[in-house]
């Protein structure tokens, strides 16, 4: 007799299992989270330190008045550390006609993205939260601190930061359809990230929100998403000073000098400069994807790569 109730209650044992295995598979999005958090889909990129001849100190001031020299806010650390200054400038374009405020820097890739969404999943993407004022983000944050952030620290208050959902799921639903899948594992491609991540909280200092997007810039969030980076660890691991190499994109982190100089090689095409919140500037500059471009990546030094193109 007892030996049959055992094998009932191990019956019943494996038949709860086998139920509990059904579910976790049908509520898929767990398994999808948790492939994020191991970083299964990233594939890592390395920034490769690269010394640079025949460098010039420019002048903030004549920086600003080069045309090849855009300054944006791309790439501003935003948190509890490093908030907003009073004397911020606000640098917002309104998207599309829709009354939405963003960051001027992100309206059209936000637009590259929110298309790419419907083509990829059918879903229209919208957008509950832009661009916050001060009072805004008080009134937010003095009905439930634990969920906004304190008022200086939000990247809403920049117009960085975007809350994105589809039809039926917002907040933490939106990770269990497609186009949260989709934005979670690809924003990168179209130059955002998830700025807080699963695997970030001891950084970033807040729970997984796969529903906040941030712009930064396509080789900055190549990097990022692709190394399992936080924004704070990626700003941290650029050396002031130093210039990297990703793909045919040049990097670099500086302070000014005593002269508000920053340093930049002799000749390039593009840049684009932002300020990083914590006291320095980050410099980016892209080379057109022509075809001759592409040979570049067979160069080992950046003079070579300047000379062949005569830039
Ligand atoms: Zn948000």
């Amino acid at each position: 007799m007892k030996k049959k109730i055992k094998w009932t209650a191990l019956f019943l044992a494996l038949v709860l299992f086998a139920v509990g295995i059904v579910a976790i598979l049908k509520n898929s999005h767990y398994l999808y989270i948790f492939g994020e958090y191991l970083g299964v889909n990233c594939d890592e990129v390395e920034l490769k330190k690269s010394s640079l001849e025949n460098m010039k100190k420019i002048e903030l001031k004549a920086l600003k008045a080069d045309d090849r020299v855009k300054f944006d806010q791309s790439l501003m650390l935003i948190n509890s550390d490093h908030p907003l200054k009073d004397d911020h400038e606000l640098s917002l374009s309104e998207y599309k006609d829709t009354g939405v405020q963003l960051n001027k820097c992100l309206n059209s890739a936000y637009g590259e993205l929110s298309e790419a969404v419907f083509e990829k999943t059918g879903s229209k993407l919208f957008i509950s939260s832009s661009y916050r004022t001060q009072e805004e983000q008080q009134e937010l944050y003095d009905e439930d601190p634990s969920t906004a952030n304190i008022p200086g620290t939000s990247e809403h208050q920049s117009g960085l930061g975007i809350d994105v959902y589809v039809q039926y799921y917002a907040g933490f639903g939106f990770i269990k359809t497609d186009a949260g899948q989709f934005i979670n594992s690809n924003c990168w491609k179209y130059g955002f990230i998830i700025r807080y991540p699963s695997y970030g909280k001891e950084k970033t200092g807040m729970k997984y929100e796969p529903w906040h997007i941030r712009y930064v810039g396509k080789p900055h969030a190549k990097v990022i998403y692709n190394n399992h980076l936080t924004l704070e660890e990626y700003i941290e691991s650029l050396k002031n000073g130093v210039w990297y190499k990703v793909d045919d994109t040049l990097i670099s982190r500086q302070k000014t000098d005593e002269n508000g100089r920053l340093s930049l090689p002799d000749s390039f095409k593009s840049a684009v400069i932002s300020p990083d919140n914590t006291g320095s500037y980050i410099i980016t500059i892209n080379n057109a994807q022509t075809p001759n471009d592409k040979k570049s990546s067979g160069f080992n030094n950046f003079t070579d790569f300047f000379e062949y193109h005569n830039i």
